[in-house]
Formats: C-alpha cells, sequence, structure tokens
C-alpha cells in the first residue's frame, strides 16, 4: 500500500506554542511569515521563554553571534527548562564569551583554501559553494560564524559568477555542494538560477545542498519548492538535526515531499555537551530519522569556533557514542562521526578500534559485544589480476592530493612535513657521501618513476665484477 501523501501545508498542525495561537494557519504555515516574525530580541523571546539570567545578559551583550529564532522552531522550546536541548542550540547564554583553548575564528581555515570568495576546494574532486550568509535560524555553534549572519558579507551576483566560472574550468570537480549560510532561505529564483547553470556544466555529476531549513522552517519545503529542485537530479540534500526533539510530524512531512521528489536525505549532526551527548539521545535521535527516511550521515565533533567552548565534548565521547550504536542498531543508522581537522585537513573518521591483531594470513577483529574472532586471509590472493578491468576505468588524477593512497600504490616511498629534508641536512654543505650526483641512492626500487629495471641493468653494465654499487660516483 503506498503512504499517503502528506503536505506541510494542508495537514494538522501540531507545534505551536500558545503565544501564537490566534495566527490563522495560513500565515502559520507560510514560510516567508515565520521568516518575518523570527524572535531576536530579549523582549520578543521573554515572551515566550522564562529566560534566565545568563540568557539575558547574552542577549544583551555586544558583539555575539547573531540570534534569530522561527516562532515555529521557537515552539520546540521549553519555556521552562534552561537545559532544553532546543533551547540550548538557538538561545545565546554567558558561556559563549569565554575564551578556550585553540579557539579561532576560522577554525577549518576555509578562507585560505577559497579560490575564488565563498568557495572552497579542499577534496580533489569536489567543492564547497557558499551562496549566502543567511539562515533561518542561527546555532550558537555554527563553524561559520565569522560571516554567517552578517548580511554585510554575503555574496554578490559577481561572486556567484567567479565561483561558476571557477567549477566550469575545473574539470576534476564532480561534486558541488551548496551551503552557506543556508542556501534554503536564497529567493526561490535566485537558488533556480544556481541549480540551473551547475546542472549545465557537463563535468558536474551531482549537485548536493546542506541546510538546516527544513528543520527551522518546513513549511518552506512546498509543492513549488519540490517541483524545483526535481528538475535538477541527480540532487542530493543533508539536513541537520541534533536531537529527536526536533523532528515534528511538519519535519516528517517536509522531508516526505523531498523523498517523493526523489531527493536522497542525509543528516548532520553536531556532537554538542548538554544537547546530545549521551547514547541512549543518539541512538533514539538515529532511529527517528531513519522512520523520516533520512539517513544519519555525519556525527560531528563541534569545531574550535568562538562561542562554542561550552558545547564542545571530548572526542572519547564521540567514540564511546559509535562503540553504543555501530552492531547495536542497523548499519544505516550509525553515521560516520568525524573530526574536521583543525587547521583545514578536512574531515578525519574516528571510531572505535575493531581490529585487535594482524598476522601474515590472519586477521583478529573484535565486534560490538566483545567477541573475538579470527578471519583466515587467502594465501593465494592476487592483487594485480583486477589491473585489466581497472584500466578500462578513465584516471581522476588528484594533484597534489594523492596522500596515504600514494604510499600502498607504490607511487611514493614517504611523505615527509614540509622542510624536512633541510632539517636533516643539519646546515652541512654537499660532500663525497652526500653528492648530488649520486641522489639516486635514495631512490626506492620500484617506488613511483624509478622502473624496476632500471638498478639492475645499471649492475650489469658496470665494470664487470658486480660490485659497482660500492664505487664510487656513477
Ligand atoms: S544553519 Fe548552519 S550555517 Fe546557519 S547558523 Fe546553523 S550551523 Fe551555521
Amino acid at each position: 500500500m503506498p503512504r499517503p501523501i502528506t503536505s506541510p501545508l494542508t495537514d494538522p498542525v501540531h507545534t505551536r506554542a500558545p503565544y501564537w495561537k490566534d495566527v490563522p494557519d495560513e500565515q502559520w504555515m507560510d514560510w516567508r511569515w515565520q521568516m518575518a516574525h523570527r524572535l531576536n530580541s530579549v523582549e520578543e523571546l521573554g515572551r515566550i521563554i522564562n529566560l534566565t539570567e545568563s540568557e539575558r545578559r547574552a542577549l544583551t551583550a555586544k558583539g555575539l553571534f547573531r540570534v534569530d529564532i522561527t516562532p515555529y522552531f521557537a515552539s520546540l522550546i521549553d519555556p521552562d527548562d534552561p537545559h532544553c536541548p532546543v533551547r540550548k542550540q538557538v538561545i545565546p547564554t554567558d558561556r559563549e564569551m569565554v575564551p578556550f583553548e585553540s579557539m579561532m575564528e576560522d577554525s577549518l581555515a576555509e578562507d585560505k583554501h577559497s579560490p575564488v570568495p565563498g568557495l572552497v576546494h579542499r577534496y580533489p574532486d569536489r567543492v564547497l559553494m557558499l551562496v549566502t550568509t543567511q539562515c533561518a535560524s542561527y546555532c550558537r555553534y555554527c563553524t561559520r560564524s565569522r560571516i554567517v549572519g552578517d548580511p554585510t558579507q554575503t555574496f554578490s551576483r559577481a561572486e556567484f559568477d567567479a565561483q561558476i566560472d571557477y567549477i566550469e574550468r575545473t574539470p576534476q570537480i564532480r561534486d558541488v555542494l551548496l551551503s552557506g549560510g543556508d542556501p534554503m532561505v536564497l529567493a526561490p529564483k535566485l537558488l533556480d538560477m544556481i541549480l540551473g547553470r551547475l546542472r549545465a556544466i557537463p563535468h558536474v555529476e551531482i549537485i548536493r545542498i546542506g541546510s538546516r531549513v527544513p528543520v527551522f522552517l518546513p513549511m518552506r519545503i512546498t509543492p513549488e519548492f519540490c517541483d524545483m529542485v526535481d528538475k535538477y537530479h541527480p540532487l542530493w540534500l543533508n539536513i541537520h538535526v541534533n536531537h529527536p526533539k526536533e523532528i515534528t510530524p511538519e519535519l516528517a512531512a517536509a522531508t516526505d515531499r523531498l523523498s517523493r521528489a526523489g531527493v536522497p536525505l542525509g543528516n548532520q549532526s553536531v556532537l554538542l555537551a548538554g544537547i546530545n551527548d549521551s547514547v541512549a539521545i543518539q541512538r533514539k535521535l538515529v532511529h527517528d530519522l531513519v522512520k523520516i527516511r533520512v539517513r544519519p550521515y555525519y556525527l560531528y565533533q563541534c569545531d574550535l569556533v568562538e562561542g562554542a567552548g561550552h558545547l564542545r565534548t571530548t572526542v572519547s565521547k564521540g567514540i564511546e557514542i559509535i562503540e553504543g550504536l555501530r552492531g547495536h542498531t542497523s548499519g544505516y543508522a550509525v553515521p560516520t562521526y568525524v573530526v574536521d581537522a583543525p587547521g583545514g585537513g578536512g574531515k578525519i573518521p574516528v571510531m572505535p578500534n575493531y581490529v585487535i591483531s594482524q598476522a601474515p594470513g590472519k586477521v583478529v577483529l573484535r565486534n560490538f559485544e566483545g567477541f573475538i574472532t579470527t578471519y583466515s586471509e587467502p594465501l593465494d590472493y592476487d592483487p594485480y589480476e583486477i589491473k585489466a578491468q581497472e584500466a578500462l576505468i578513465p584516471a581522476r588524477p588528484e594533484p597534489g592530493q594523492e596522500g596515504v593512497l600514494a604510499l600502498l600504490e607504490g607511487e611514493r616511498m614517504s611523505i615527509e612535513p614540509s622542510g624536512f629534508s633541510e632539517t636533516h641536512a643539519r646546515g652541512g654543505a654537499e660532500h663525497r657521501l652526500r653528492s648530488g650526483d649520486i641522489a639516486q641512492k635514495w631512490q626506492p626500487l620500484g617506488v613511483g618513476s624509478i622502473e624496476v629495471h632500471k638498478p639492475r641493468e645499471r649492475l650489469n653494465t658496470g665494470k664487470g665484477n658486480g660490485h659497482e654499487e660500492h664505487g664510487s660516483e656513477e
């Protein structure tokens, strides 16, 4: 039996604080009305929430990250509980003003990895395209709080042109992720234009959108929006839910519409102290997400960003959460826990260690219950048998980013920190043992461009006694 079609526009409204009880349904479910009636001052928030002194101080402080909360999302807040997990995500406290070790303005060095304003090109085959600095509501731990929320920092048409021009002339880019800010608060025509221009680039295989709009403003997912995105497939969407309380009938209806429009949905959440740093809460979150056809994708360690110090957990808490999910629930409900490398190294997956030991022909593994087993490896496995088939797949070069894979594939022998050779030369001048002429003695046989046969040939073409490798410079 097909599931009934649900609509955020026509279904009964479940989520509304008493303060808005007299607002006509038609207005309440209009995303533009929600955007126009966002709450941001002590006076407005004080009408629906019993604010603490700490919250009042933060809301009146100068220079803190912007506050704006849609009436819909504010309705999820427990007005009397300062520990409400929804409240802590969007209402500041004075703990935001406390600096902490390693705090940074741009902790992921995104601006350093931007060839043009708003386009972050960190990984070989994909880019992050920031299209706006505006959001429907603002999260207290936002990684991009250096620009997000500030309308003067937003991107111009000329900057969109420069971003798209870079993508057009960089054929290695097969995946473009639209983010911001939140791309889904852009004027519908502008988002349509950006998606259309990206789809027209032949080497852009997929487009992704990262958005918290379905969570802050589910009424934005209108039939017209779904019809618009349906033109640009394959288009993927990651939403951002941190706590099961955010999964409402309105969000479920919005994700249902998106799924029916053919948009695969994932969820990114951030591990946040006092909000979702619990195995029980994370298990409920991932179970509730898969019920609305959203696959848990990433669980992020909170970044070292200004204002977010009090929301950070240890990394060990994240490992404990994955320990409590993997094996304990369906594999597709387990997100990848990642630390986004401070300084701009990208996402680094972190998980419990399931490999206990190894020897040639044997791997000893443990499962989630602590059951320890042995996998016997084939002794006649030939990793080269596949090479002819592999050669049929066009190569995708990753200039400068071959990484550890290049070590495994024999492209290079080592990866050195910058300045390694100079440090180890200890300022010594060229001398008999270090002459440039014999640099070849440090070239490993069979690695990279040095072909295996060459040194052997050299042995055989010397002075005939086979001991030339101990002789003088050749
Ligand atoms: S929705 Fe995303 S970009 Fe906007 S404030 Fe929250 S984390 Fe930052």
